[in-house]
Order: structure tokens, then sequence, then C-alpha cells
């Protein structure tokens, strides 16, 4: 019995430390961790390099303010400007305040140009976050039941569907942006076609709308490109990144460009632990071992690797309806709910996720090797082809 408050239904383990991907409960039983603390700990666990740089800048200094000048802040955007092609960075500490720094800054544009109610098209089976603002903009009556009056200004329509986003903006002049997730995490594992992502970029454009990448699930190298997007070579003009870019150290980032840069002003927007020299130590030494270690890379081949044996070790399975994914951002659908293959699996050895009820997710962390893919197929093709036989 504790006093947390009830908001997770939480598996019957903890782990007392962890070691590349592998995480030891309590009892010293280890488990292949293919979910990295849903898509966070880029560098697996007890990175050496990421362990040093974390304990020397905690003993330089771990929290300043931002109303001091930040010298790693100022190297991490650098660093994120260079890999994005984007203009300038906000620092926050989580997904949902990356994605407020992004809603809020679309408004701000629109007010800027005359438009007083401003309107930002959003997807179906879109996630964003608990906060207010981006539960109302997350495409999930789950998410937003019981939390009404759900904050204005989002219009919704299908994802990957152009003529929808077409329709939706006929004869409207209050849109002001359209924000997406260029890989669908929470609803499913869903990409979006490039020439999608082509065509939106060509309308807001045309119409002088921000073009709104939540890459917080599929950012900092998980998909084998830095940015989900630059598999479609199309840049956004706003852009949230948290999940992988402390691999466990929290920071979120808001990057904007072009039309979008210099749209704050002192006194817009703010955080108080946002960017402090802690996570951006964090956050510079997840890039630099990404570079340095080939990472990209390597989220590439092993996701590759890791569809391919699910594919084989599944075949003509009934009740297996896809295997998905971009780099280590993979999707296997069923035809049912399928939640309690998270338990069996922990059982096994192996921390998993499901999401959108039927759909297996795997996020491992960018650093996994070809054995522990092996391991992982080896592990999970059995149970899943258990459940599906024993239904
Ligand atoms: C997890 C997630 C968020 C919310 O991030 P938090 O850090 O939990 O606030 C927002 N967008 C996407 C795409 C996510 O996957």
């Amino acid at each position: 019995m504790s006093h947390l408050m009830n908001t997770y239904g939480r598996l019957p383990v903890a782990f007392s430390h962890g070691e590349g991907s592998w995480l030891f409960d309590v009892s010293g039983k280890r488990y292949l961790d293919a979910l990295s603390g849903i898509a966070v700990s880029t560098l697996g666990h007890n990175h050496p390099r990421l362990v040093r740089a974390i304990s020397e800048q905690a003993s330089r200094v771990i929290h300043t303010s931002n109303l001091y000048q930040i010298p790693l802040q100022e190297a991490l955007s650098d660093k994120l400007a260079e890999r994005s092609g984007m203009d300038e960075v906000f620092f926050c500490n989580s997904g949902c305040e990356a994605n407020e720094a992004a809603i809020k800054l679309a408004r701000l544009y629109g007010h800027k140009r005359g438009i007083t109610e401003p309107v930002i098209v959003v997807m179906e089976q879109s996630f964003h976050g608990r906060t207010l603002a981006t539960l109302s903009a997350t495409g999930n009556k789950k998410v937003q039941l019981g939390f009404g009056p759900l904050v204005d200004g989002f219009l919704r329509v299908p994802f990957d569907d152009l003529a929808a986003v077409e329709r939706v903006l006929d004869g409207r002049a209050d849109v002001v942006g359209i924000l997406l997730e260029p890989v669908q995490g929470e609803g499913g594992i869903h990409i979006a076609q490039q020439a999608y992502l082509g065509a939106l970029r060509k309308l807001c454009d045309d119409r002088e709308l921000l073009l709104m990448f939540d890459e917080v699930q599929c950012g900092v190298g998980r998909t084998g490109k830095w940015f989900g997007h630059q598999h479609a070579e199309v840049k956004p003009d706003v852009m949230s990144l948290a999940k992988g870019l402390g691999s466990g150290v929290p920071i979120g980032a808001c990057l904007a460009a072009g039309r979008a840069a210099g749209v704050f002003q002192p006194g817009n927007h703010g955080s108080t632990f946002g960017g402090n020299p802690l996570a951006c130590a964090a956050a510079l030494t997840t890039l630099e071992v990404l570079d340095e270690e080939g990472l990209l890379a390597n989220a590439e081949r092993i996701g590759q690797s890791i569809r391919d044996g699910l594919a084989k070790a599944l075949d003509g399975v009934p009740g297996v309806l896809d295997i998905r994914g971009a780099g280590l951002m993979i999707g296997v659908e069923l035809d049912r709910p399928c939640g309690v293959l998270v338990g069996q699996a922990l059982e096994a050895g192996y921390l998993i996720n499901v999401t959108a009820d039927k759909v297996v997710r795997l996020l491992p962390s960018l650093n996994f090797s070809e054995r522990e893919a092996a391991a992982l197929v080896e592990g999970l093709a059995p149970l899943i082809k258990g459940f599906l036989a024993a239904q």
C-alpha cells in the first residue's frame, strides 16, 4: 500500500538496475528491454558515456535558470539545428510541453496575422500528450473522456488522407497550421506516406500555414534517420521532440524554422526547468553517441532484422494482420485485443507493449544488437502464436 495516485495500472515488477538492453528486477531475474521506457532509453541502460557526462555535470552544476545564459543549452540548440535544418529551439521537459509550445506558437503566429480564433488541423488516432491542450489535440476519445470542456481550435481529419485536409481547409481563413506525427506511435505505428507529407508541405506553403510535426516518439534517430520526416525529405516549420532526446533524463524541445521562427519573444513562453545544464548534458551526449557509434544505421538495420525475423516466424499465422515499422519503431497488428501479451512476455523475460488494443509495439534502444534482436524474435513469436491459438 502506498500513497501513489492511481494513474497507472502497473505491472508486478520493479527493476533494480540495468545494463545495455537488459533490466534486472529486485530478485535478480533479467529482462530483455524491447520498450526502452516507451522510446526513452535511446542508449540502453547505464551507457558509460552517458553516466559519466551526467555525473560530471551534476558535480559542477545541475540547475541555474533561464534567467541566465546556459552555454550547454546553446550548444544543444546548435546540434539540433545542424541535424534538422531548423532555426530555433525552445527547451522544456516533456513531450506534452513541447507540443504546448508548438500549439501556442501556432496561435501566436495566427494572432500576429490578424486571425483572432486560430484553428489547427489535427489527426485521428493521434497522440500529443495529457495536458488540456494536448489531450484536446489528441485523436483518442479515451484520453479526453471526463476532461471536458476541451480546448477549442482543433479540427480533426483522418490520418494520411490528403483529400480530407483539402476539404477541411476549403473556404476557411482561420486555419494556422497542421499538426501530425510522421509516424503515429500510440495510435498503433502508422507511417504517413512520403507523398502525403510532401503534399501537406505544398498546401502549407501555398496558404502560409505552419506544418508541425510531433516527433516526440519518432524523432532522435528512432526510425533510422535523425528525424522521422527526413525519410520524406519534407521539412516542417515546427517540430516537437522529447522522449529519446535525453536518454532518460527529462528534456523536451520545440523547434521552429522559416515563417515560424521569431514568433516567440521574451514574455510569451517559458519553463522553469527547461533545458537545464544536467538535461542538456544528457541530450548532447545522446546525440554524440548516436553519431560516434553509428546508431542511426544500427536502428535501420536492427529494425529490419526484427521485422524480417517476425515476418518469417509468424508467416501464415492466422490473426497476424500486419508487421510494420520504421527503424526501431515496430508494430505487429493482430486481429484482436492482445493486452494480455504484455504480462505473458514479462513472465518470459521480455519487456514489450501493446497499443491501440491490437498492436504489439516494440521500441528497443538504438544500440540493440543483432543477437538481442534474434533473442527477441525467438521469445516473442511463440508467445504471439500461442496467444492466437488459445483464443
Ligand atoms: C509520448 C508522446 C507525447 C507526450 O509526451 P509526454 O512526455 O508524456 O508528455 C506526445 N506526442 C507523442 C507523439 C508521444 O509519443
